[in-house]
């Protein structure tokens, strides 16, 4: 049996990070830059008006104030997205609305609440006072937002291996840019086996239980940026398994649930072992350790012959969703091109008890709480790798050591978080 970090450095070692593609930048949103993203303009393009108010020449201002305004003549308004003809002169000022250009002559701003304006059209009821009070003095370049201030022509924007959030998205709409180069997004073929599993919506026959594998998978690949395929479930035999295989074979990865433990119909194994090959099987980890990696290889639908990652999750739906955060989302992230692979792991005190009586690294579920700067976390219930509403009200996977016998009320233990709500 391996460790969990030799399982995750073989999977990694054996992933490579996905081809670019040009995508409409929202539809990028989460996927890493594959290209440096440089600007073909300045930003803002000209010089502008930080304010709405008056573009004035500051010497203009000199000595100004609420007793002694300066008057000033207005010959024209400008607003945002037109030029103005006419230039300031000394005793003139152009009435001018944020992101309007600044007028030919003008070098600063008066904002409308350091003038009479108000005042002057509610007196005179004229819209466009033909003078102006000034009431303050003001400095040269005040309130004016410089020409390529944000963004100079030229410059190197977004390098590289950038993730694209919402503020990228804006960066490379102010550009003017439409679409951008990304790594495209992993399309994760999800097969779950079992005999005994009925797909949802339909009514459920004695003995058999509903197919929730193939939608906590799905959800996860989704979650984490991949493409789910979902290839229904194949029979605990060989030939649907086979069949079922194939229809993956166009995917980045597989990943199957069940079939992989010492039971008589866990087939995945053996499957894989003619249709493919095993890198390994089993891991010391808790739980999941019937956790399987290794290659498929075959003629995909498309008739191409390929040879993808493959793994191969336990069956139970706890040990499902705990082995995919373990070891599937960083084959995903990676894929993707991303940098950061692991989930983030905080220190917290336990406020239960958990034994650990063979060995393996246990991952349990549980709720942790801030409380006056430090986490708490309890588990959420019993922690059979079936009952999969301990991981619905859990937030976090509270890490025992594998040469650890157990951890006691009170002791400071690893947690590795699985959201981050507002809640903790
Ligand atoms: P296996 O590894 O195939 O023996 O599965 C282990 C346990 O997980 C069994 O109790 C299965 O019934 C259950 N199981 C397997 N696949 C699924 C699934 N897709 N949805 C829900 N439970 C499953
Ligand atoms: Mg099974």
């Amino acid at each position: 049996m391996i460790s969990v970090e030799q399982a995750l450095d073989r999977i990694l070692g054996s992933i490579d990070v996905l081809e670019a593609e040009e995508r409409a930048i929202l539809d990028s949103l989460g996927q890493v830059l594959a290209e440096d993203v440089f600007s073909t303009i300045d930003i803002p393009p000209l010089d502008n008006s930080a304010m709405d108010g008056y573009a004035v020449r500051s010497e203009d201002t000199k000595g100004a104030s609420p007793r002694s305004p300066r008057l000033l003549r207005v010959i024209d308004t400008v607003i945002a997205g037109s030029v103005s003809r006419h230039k300031v002169e000394l005793g003139t000022a152009i009435r001018i609305m944020t992101g309007a250009p600044i007028p030919d002559g003008a070098d600063s701003v008066v904002r409308f609440e350091d003038t009479d304006d108000a005042e002057r059209r509610q007196s005179t009821g004229e819209q466009l006072p033909t003078e102006i009070g000034i009431l303050v003095e003001v400095a040269v370049g005040f309130d004016i937002r410089r020409a390529g201030e944000d963004v100079t022509r030229g410059l190197l924007v977004l390098g590289k291996g950038a993730v694209i959030r919402p503020s990228e998205v804006g960066v490379l709409a102010s550009l003017g840019r439409s679409t951008v180069k990304v790594v495209r997004r992993p399309v994760v073929a999800v097969l779950a086996t079992g005999d005994e599993l009925v797909d949802i919506g339909e009514p459920l026959p004695p003995g058999r239980i509903y197919n929730s594998n193939t939608y906590s998978v799905a959800a996860l690949v989704l979650r984490y940026g991949g493409i789910p395929k979902i290839l229904g479930v194949a029979s605990d035999s060989e030939d649907s398994l086979v069949a079922r295989l194939r229809q993956g074979l166009d995917a980045d990865l597989l990943i199957t649930t069940g079939g992989v433990s010492v039971g008589s119909y866990d087939i995945v194994r053996d499957v894989l072992a003619k249709e493919g090959e095993i890198n390994f099987w089993q891991v010391r980890l808790k739980p999941g350790k019937p956790l399987t990696f290794g290659t498929v290889k075959g003629v995909s639908q498309a008739g191409v012959t390929r040879s993808i990652p493959h793994l191969g999750l336990p069956g139970n739906p706890v040990s499902v969703m705990v082995t995919f955060e373990l070891f599937a989302r960083p084959a995903i992230l990676k894929m993707m091109g991303k940098k950061y692979l692991s989930k983030p792991v905080i220190e917290a005190v336990i406020e239960d008890s958990i034994i650990n009586s063979d060995g393996r690294r246990i991952f349990a579920r549980a709720m942790v709480k801030e409380r006056d700067g430090q986490y708490f976390a309890w588990l959420t219930g019993p922690q059979g790798s079936g009952i999969l509403t301990s991981m619905s009200l859990a937030n976090g996977l509270v890490i025992v050591p594998e040469d650890k016998a157990g951890v006691e009320p009170g002791d400071k233990v690893q947690v590795m978080m699985l959201d981050w709500s507002q809640e903790i």
